[in-house]
């Protein structure tokens, strides 16, 4: 049982959760040098260096019902669209 984040109201027992990414953030991380340690036949060779990256991750997730899944999902699709 839970409330919908949506609608507001609480969905019975026997009725699956839905989580749907309610908001987004651009993020970046740095490169990071010798952050991995190598494992097995090149474990004497030391560490190897993290590339690092940028792109989405999600900063709030919500939990919907079936009902408001295609509410839900054409917010995100507007969140992605407007970023
Ligand atoms: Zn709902």
């Amino acid at each position: 049982m839970y409330r919908c984040s949506l609608c507001k109201t609480t969905v019975q027992s026997n009725r699956p959760a839905i989580q749907v990414i309610a908001e987004i953030r651009r993020v970046s991380y740095p490169m990071r040098v010798a952050a991995i340690p190598l494992r097995g036949r090149r474990k004497k060779k030391g560490r190897k260096d993290d590339p690092g990256g940028s792109g989405w991750e999600a900063a709030r997730i919500d939990l919907v019902c079936e009902a408001c899944l295609p509410q839900a999902e054409a917010r995100l699709a507007e969140l992605i669209a407007a970023e």
